[in-house]
Order: structure tokens, then sequence, then C-alpha cells
């Protein structure tokens, strides 16, 4: 289930591996700005043979920062992991992957949307498949849940959110650094700037819905009023962003009671969403896709080698997240937004 970078590892390794997969892939993601690829990611795909290059794809030599002070800092990819990161639109990156997941043999519904509250679980229970005015029906052995961060296909696991981060955005102009993400951290939040072929991106803006005002015009003024107290973004802006119009996306870290359940599994966001802020998010999908396509490869059914990655892998995410975010606090001592996500450890 799903077609993102996690479920299309999942069903790219197991069918050169000989097994007989179906991919329901659901419609085309939203559109959004532009994510990163670090060297890390790029080099996970390039082991697995996927094609990771795509029409729209943008070099990002690393991230130019100004989060613990105003003064900025880079983080030169090319020296730490010895490779430009790629900035990538998802619609175009999960488009590419496809392809890969067909050319090994699996065997790909798109769109085709695995209908809400069935028994995914239960072995020998069929499952309905929505493939426009028609449906599917197929008994698998084992249902691999990659519908991401805001699905969740299988009520009895728990998913316990751990923020209200919303991600939102507006159009901005740039005068230098296209090759660079650019991070900013504000009293409310943060910010960045993906990397674009020209000078136009996008703005984006993570904080807490319940810091956002409510009606339309205060709205803007609060996004505005915040951009402004930025000392690294209006620098670089070729013009003032203009907040008339935001696009806004759930963008809120979460973790589930358990990531396997009879005969279902969770990968990638749907097992563990992590904060934007890591920029891992595409690398640990598919790190924890791999982990588990090699536990059932192991050949005694067992996907206990998965659960471990994913406890283990959890723990150090959280960590880092409360981590980086305690930098922050360091610059904005008693603002509310960091405030919650240092007294979280
Ligand atoms: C604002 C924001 C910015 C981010 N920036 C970055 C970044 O710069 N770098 C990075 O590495 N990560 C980033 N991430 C995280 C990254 O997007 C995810 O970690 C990654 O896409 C997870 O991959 P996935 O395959 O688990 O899920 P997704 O990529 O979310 O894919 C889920 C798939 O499931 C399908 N689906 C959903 N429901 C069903 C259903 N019922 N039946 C069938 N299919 C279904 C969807 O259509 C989609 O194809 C960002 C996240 C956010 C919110």
């Amino acid at each position: 289930m799903g077609g993102g970078p996690a479920g299309t590892l999942v069903a790219t390794v197991l069918a050169r591996s000989g097994v007989d997969v179906i991919q329901a892939v659901g419609a085309s993601p939203n559109v959004r700005p532009r994510e990163i690829l670090g060297p890390a990611a790029r080099r996970l795909l390039a082991k697995e043979g996927m094609a990771e290059w795509e029409e729209q794809a943008v070099p990002c030599r690393g991230v130019l920062s100004a989060w613990a002070s105003a003064e900025p800092e880079f983080h030169d990819y090319e020296l730490t992991g010895c490779t430009a990161g790629l900035a990538v639109s998802r619609g175009s990156l999960h488009a590419a992957l496809a392809g890969q997941a067909i050319q090994s043999g699996a065997r790909v519904l798109e769109p085709a949307m695995v209908k809400p509250r069935q028994d995914l679980a239960r072995a020998g229970a069929p499952i309905e498949i929505s493939t426009g005015a028609e449906s599917t029906w197929v008994v698998p052995r084992t249902v691999v849940d990659a519908t991401g961060r805001q699905n969740q296909a299988n009520a009895a696991v728990t998913r316990t959110h751990l923020d209200r981060l919303m991600a939102f955005w507006t159009p901005f102009e740039r005068e230098r650094h296209q090759d660079c993400l650019l991070l900013e951290s504000s009293s409310a939040g943060w910010w960045y700037v993906p990397p674009s072929a020209g000078r136009h991106t996008d703005l984006v803006c993570l904080t807490d819905l319940d810091l956002v005002p409510t009606e339309t015009a205060e709205r803007q003024e609060w996004f505005a009023a915040q951009f402004a107290t930025c000392t690294l973004l209006p620098g670089i802006a070729a013009a003032n962003p203009s907040f008339a119009s935001l696009h806004g996306t759930d963008a809120r870290s979460s973790t589930l009671s358990s990531v396997t359940h009879d005969r279902w599994v969770a990968v990638g966001d749907t097992a563990l969403a992590l904060d934007p802020l890591s920029g891992k998010g595409a690398y640990l999908a598919l790190s924890g896709a791999n982990a588990f396509c090699s536990a059932l490869r192991a050949g005694d059914g067992s996907t206990a080698a998965y659960e471990s990655w994913w406890r283990r892998t959890s723990d150090q995410e959280l960590a880092a997240r409360a981590a980086v975010y305690s930098d922050g606090y360091k610059r904005f001592p008693g603002a509310p937004f960091w405030q919650r996500r240092t007294a979280m450890k």
C-alpha cells in the first residue's frame, strides 16, 4: 500500500527476489515544496539500483542556516557526504520510482486506493482495492502499509502525535544561493527555502497550528511579522513575500504503538513520521523498507529484526530532535514553540 519511497522500495526489492507483489498506489501527492534527498538517501537508492534522477531535480550543495544564532553556518553536503543532495518534487520522484517497481515485476495498480476500515491484519481476510470505478479483491499473505503520515489504516494500533506542527508555504523569489537549502529559526517556528533552478521557489514556515491566528487578515500579518524578525532570509529575498494565500500540509511527528500486527506491517512514515527538520524522512523511509525486506528474506518469516531496527531508530531520532530544538531554544528562551519541544525529554 503506497507509492512513496518506502512502498516502492519494498515492492521493487521483493518483486526482484521472486515474491508476487501487488502494489496499490494512491492518487498522486498534492503539490508540495521540493524535498531534499541528501547524500545518504541518494546512496541508498543507487545501491538498490533505483533511479533517483527526475526531470526537475535540482542539485543541493548544502544547508545555509541561522539556527542557534543569527550568524549563518554552512553545512556542505559535498564535503561531508561526498556528493551533493537533490531537491525533488514529490510527484515526479514517486513517478520515477514507480517505473522501477514495474521493471522489477511488481504488479502496480495506479491510481488504486486500499479502501478504509478493512481488516488488513487477519490472515485470509480479503482486501478491496478501488481502481477508479472498479474494485479488485486480493488475499495477500503480508500487507505492507506504506501509506504515509496522514493515514491510519489499521485501527488496532495506536498512533501518538508528538506535536501540532504544520507546514505553510508561499511563493518566494530570491536573489542568490539558489543551489542551497536555506534554514532559519524564529520565535514561533522555523523557515526553509528549497533550492531552485531559477530565482522562483517556495518559502516554507513550520509552526504549531494552535499558535497561528485563525482569522485570515490577522494570520497574514502574523506570518509577515514573524518573517520580519528573521535575519538571513529577508536579506536574500528579491521582494517581500506575500502571505495572502498560503498552502498548508500536516507535518506532525508521530509514532505507532507497534509496527507489526498479524499479517500487517507498517513501514516508512506510517511507522515513524519524523519532524521535517531532520531532513532524513526519505532516507529513513527507505532504510526501514530495506530493513523490513532483509528481515523477510532472511527466511524464517519473522520480522523481529525489523521491529528492533524501528525501536532503535525511533529512540535515536527522537533524542536527536530534542537536541536540535534545544539549540534553537537557547535563541528564543521562553517561546512556547521551542519550550514544548525541549520539555519533551
Ligand atoms: C513539509 C515536509 C517537508 C519534508 N521535507 C523533506 C525533505 O526535505 N527531505 C526528506 O528526506 N524528507 C522530507 N519530508 C519527509 C518525507 O516526505 C517522508 O518522510 C517520505 O515521503 C516518506 O515516504 P513514505 O513512502 O513513507 O510515504 P509517502 O511519501 O507519504 O507516500 C505515501 C503513499 O501512500 C499513498 N496512499 C495513501 N493512502 C493510500 C491508500 N489507502 N491506498 C493506497 N495508497 C495510499 C499515497 O498516495 C502515497 O503514494 C518532509 C515532510 C514534510 C511534511
